[in-house]
């Protein structure tokens, strides 16, 4: 094989939660297999971090990093909302943004840190509910970090927190919050219900071409598999704008690839639509497959076009306009109104989440995407009707007034540590929580013996 001819657009590392690698064993990982041009698309979250870390412009979307050539990326869970899979759901895509503005300001930017806010809820959520009740001090987010990771070496397919591992790892810590599984188990019963904010896959093109970033459609045999008609899907894919397709994937058939390169032949697109390729590696637990697909490795060549147009863009970027590519414009106001959009139904979420956990039947109605008609926005009166609502008149805090994603979450746990938990007494009992809960809420929290729900979506 020659040495740095190597291509891997597909990497994770423990930036998202289901990666184990560090950035520094990936890319240390890909000069060990003659890979000279790589990506992290971690889940739902953009490179903002290991940008910091090497010291490197928020807004770039190329770098040179320790000798391997580092394109900047996030993987987006999606919803095509216009294509129905075989079970009549709409379809879940993953789609990668390369190369796109990750300042905290960009459009990006804002609606990632909405996304993950929403997913550490979900993934957490249980974790949280436990601390709070439980009062426990000194537990961080790298101490979780690090004990997914663990798990992921333990079990490859690991990727989110049930009541087991929340249990595992609190014993772990050495922290003690009841006296037997079963009386744990009960307490986690009691926990808010989470649930994913949905993208549209639509909203997603537009926010990461607003971004200056390219939109590709990650392993698309995984996307269509479920998909009845798979050619009105790409189709309706490539009508909303997407960049490209990552042919080279380790799940690809030769049937989805067939279906990909005949409707892109007949599309007219205004630019031109590239191919890339990845290796999905989440860990080095099975051996290092950074730039294999496989163990083939997979050549430089093959994504050649998409090179070029991402060094297009950065050339662009330098020269201070945001693409070298043609977008349909999109504006200021709509940008905003899409944004606005997922926070409110972010905040529709926390909403039911908060009254499912306490058992009450609350009339809450669905934010309505109103920034597909009109740039007005949404009013939360309107979205809230009947709820008298303590975050919103003037306690709730908004997501960019936070540095990080990190301290919003932990601002949210401080306010709802004083208003809804109360600083529990260290020694209170199941008993005296319930009634203390029930007090608070002025409600009976009910006795909802549910299984795990099936948490990860990514
Ligand atoms: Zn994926
Ligand atoms: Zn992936």
């Amino acid at each position: 094989m020659k040495k740095g001819q190597c291509v891997d657009l597909h990497i994770h590392t423990n930036e998202s939660f289901d990666g184990s690698l560090t950035v520094d064993e990936a890319l240390a990982g890909a000069k060990e297999n003659g890979v000279s041009l790589v990506a992290f698309p971690n889940h739902n979250i953009d490179n903002r971090e290991i940008w910091k870390s090497k010291g490197r412009k928020l807004s770039s979307p190329v770098e040179v990093i320790d000798g391997v050539t580092v394109i900047c990326a996030s993987e987006v869970t999606c919803r095509i909302d216009t294509v129905l899979n075989k079970e009549n759901n709409t379809t879940k895509v993953h789609y990668g943004i390369y190369g796109a503005d990750m300042s905290p300001n960009s459009p990006l930017s804002r609606l990632l840190a909405i996304k993950r806010a929403n997913d550490r809820q979900c993934d957490l959520g249980l974790l949280d509910f436990i601390i709070s009740v439980k009062n426990i001090k000194n537990i961080s987010e790298n101490d979780i970090r690090d004990f997914m990771r663990e798990k992921r070496q333990e079990i490859p397919g690991f990727s989110s927190l049930g009541k087991e591992s929340v249990w595992e790892f609190l014993n772990k810590k050495g922290i003690t919050v009841s006296k037997s599984y079963k009386e744990f188990s009960e307490l986690c019963s009691r926990a808010p219900w989470h649930d994913r904010l949905n993208l549209s896959a639509e909203d997603v093109v537009k926010i990461a071409h607003a971004s200056g970033g390219m939109v590709i459609m990650m392993h698309p045999w995984e996307n269509l598999e479920r998909v009845r008609d798979k050619s009105f899907a790409v189709m309706e894919i490539l009508r909303m704008g997407i960049d490209g397709f990552e042919i080279f994937s380790p799940t690809m058939t030769d049937d989805v690839m067939a279906i990909i390169k005949r409707c892109v032949k007949s599309f007219k697109s205004k630019n031109k639509i590239v191919y890339t390729g990845g290796s999905d590696t989440h860990d080095f637990g099975r051996g290092n497959k950074i730039g294999r697909l496989h163990y083939l490795p997979l050549y430089r060549e093959a994504v050649a076009d998409f090179e070029n147009e991402i060094m297009k863009l950065k050339n662009a970027k330098q020269k201070g306009k945001s693409s070298s590519r043609t977008y349909p414009k999109v504006t200021d106001a709509e940008i905003e109104g899409i944004i606005k959009y997922y926070k409110q139904a972010y905040l529709y979420l926390d909403d039911v989440a908060e009254a499912t956990a306490l058992g009450r039947t609350i009339k809450i109605e669905k934010p309505k995407k109103e920034h597909k008609k009109k740039k007005e926005s949404l009013k939360s009166s309107k979205m809230r009707p009947g709820k008298k609502d303590r975050r919103l008149d003037g306690a709730r805090y908004d997501i960019e007034d936070f540095e990080s994603v990190h301290d919003y979450l932990g601002a949210i746990s401080d306010d709802l540590g004083e208003n809804v938990y109360d600083n529990p007494p260290e020694d209170e009992t199941y008993e005296e929580y319930l009634e203390r809960m029930n007090q608070v809420h002025s409600v009976n929290i009910p006795n909802i013996m549910e299984e795990d729900s099936e948490l990860a979506d990514d």
